[in-house]
């Protein structure tokens, strides 16, 4: 069973879903998990109604968090601001579905602090005039 699941995250890892950064985007956010030299870029547009249209990202590092991104980002498209907000640990856990120590924890938990703080920081954040 675990099998299944490491072709899956390989799969992902190989052939990234959703790779290439958007422009303009509403959501625009990176960030790095120095502990093991991952980084995560992600860009999203949404739609007048706060729901995610499209979703890019570039990132490098290793497999786990590669796919992680790949994974997670591919479920993003038609979900609400509020829905990215809420996305949990568990449920990229449970998408991935492998046992991860702590260190390997950080790097498939990387592509959710990224979603998280791009959800949340839009509050804060007035918007891009170029967006016209
Ligand atoms: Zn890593």
């Amino acid at each position: 069973m675990d099998d299944l699941y490491r072709e899956l995250i390989l799969d992902h890892y190989r052939n990234p879903r959703q790779k290439g950064l958007l422009s303009p985007a509403d959501i625009d956010y990176e960030d790095d998990n120095p502990v093991c030299g991952d980084h995560i870029h992600l860009t999203i547009q949404l739609d007048e109604n706060n729901v995610v249209k499209a979703v890019g990202w570039e990132g490098q590092g290793c497999a786990i968090s590669q796919a992680s991104a790949s994974m997670l980002y591919e479920t993003l498209v038609g979900k609400s601001l509020e829905e990215l907000r809420s996305v949990s640990k568990e449920d990229v856990l449970e998408m991935l579905g492998i046992t991860l120590g702590p260190v390997r924890l950080k790097c498939a938990l990387l592509s959710l602090k990224v979603l998280k703080a791009g959800a949340y920081g839009l509050t804060a954040w007035p918007g891009e005039d170029e967006e016209e």
